[in-house]
């Protein structure tokens, strides 16, 4: 429950774990030393905590549940794929890449589908219908009408959450919509928190690292990300992904358990298996997976692109 840093002093807990106070911390050098970066969403070890400053020091960080690079968040345990059925439709291909792209993190994912206040129900249905026989539950919403947000709220509850997609479908649309419900801390009540107090050692060092920065030394552009806290206690972060899913995960092996239709039908044979070991499906005798499905020109394009990547590897 967050509490004000003056409620925390009064209700001398000094012992008790403090949830919800906010600290700002440097990352102690032999992380540094050792590589060992500091994402956001990252579970950390806070040492030499300065209560009247509210600063501290990473001391350590605990292994990651997951990690992806863009943007880039530690312990991601959802993805929304966000897609809108007008302005702009849907494209086949592209939607695929972006759920094959998502089907690598290995992180569950929702599809969803906004702007349904652009178009009739009967094209919803149609929607719904093909999304089933690729294997998905599609969620029909609109940031608009507010149509399916509730549904939305209730699946982001208790995760962390990285929403990606094309640009124009309604990403930052809908994080907007989603953190306007939202209690917690808002970003400009935090940095009036952490304004360093003058005279302190924290003023002192914030100088330094203003004139390094001004020397240009050590210049790198790091994405902005921040997770914004869910009154269901989730957290969904406000820079969407992937903007082009680059498939870099994906092996010509492993293409093939990204398609939900293959991995059914994979299971609905068993126990019989593909004659071959490495079978690509393309075909060969034996092979359980048959080729009479609508994506199935999509994993042969897809097949090709990461075979033509690999070979230049
Ligand atoms: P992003 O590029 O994915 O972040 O998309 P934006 O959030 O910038 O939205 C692109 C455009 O779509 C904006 O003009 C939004 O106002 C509009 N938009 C977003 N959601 C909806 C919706 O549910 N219905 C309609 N009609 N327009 C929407
Ligand atoms: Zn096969």
């Amino acid at each position: 429950k967050p509490r004000t840093f003056t409620e925390l002093l009064e209700s001398k807990e000094e012992e008790e774990p403090k949830i919800g106070v906010e600290i700002l911390c440097v990352v102690r050098a032999l992380l540094k030393k050792i590589k060992r970066r500091v994402l956001v969403g990252d579970r950390v070890l806070v040492g030499s905590i300065d209560w009247v400053d509210r600063r501290g020091m990473i001391e350590n960080v605990f292994d990651r549940s997951s990690e992806i690079a863009d943007p880039p968040v530690a312990n991601v345990d959802h993805l929304l794929v966000l897609f809108s059925m007008e302005q702009p439709k849907p494209e086949p291909f592209s939607l695929t890449r972006f759920l094959v792209e998502a089907e690598s993190t290995g992180i569950p994912l929702t599809l969803a589908l906004n702007k349904s206040d652009l178009v009739d129900e009967e094209t919803q249905l149609a929607w719904k219908a093909r999304l089933r026989d690729w294997g998905y539950e599609p969620l029909l919403c609109s940031v608009e009408s507010k149509h399916g947000l509730d549904s939305l709220e209730f699946i982001l509850k208790e995760q962390t959450t990285v929403i990606v997609g094309p640009s124009g479908v309604g990403k930052s649309s809908l994080i907007n919509a989603l953190r306007s419900n939202q209690r917690g801390y808002g970003a400009s009540e935090m940095d009036n928190w952490f304004e360093p107090i003058e005279g302190s050692k924290w003023f002192e060092e914030q100088r330094v690292g203003e004139v390094s920065t001004r020397s240009g030394r050590g210049k790198h552009t790091t994405r902005h990300v921040s997770l914004l806290p869910l009154s269901g206690g989730g957290y969904l972060a406000d820079t969407p992904g992937f903007n082009q899913p680059s498939l870099m995960k994906v092996t010509k092996k492993s293409l093939a358990q990204m398609f939900p239709e293959i991995r059914k039908m994979v299971i609905e044979s068993e126990p019989i298996k593909c004659s071959f070991n490495d079978c690509l499906h393309l075909g060969e005798p034996g092979c359980v997976v048959k080729g009479d499905w609508e994506r199935y020109a999509y994993y042969l394009q897809l097949l090709d692109e990461i075979k033509i990547r690999e070979e230049f590897q």
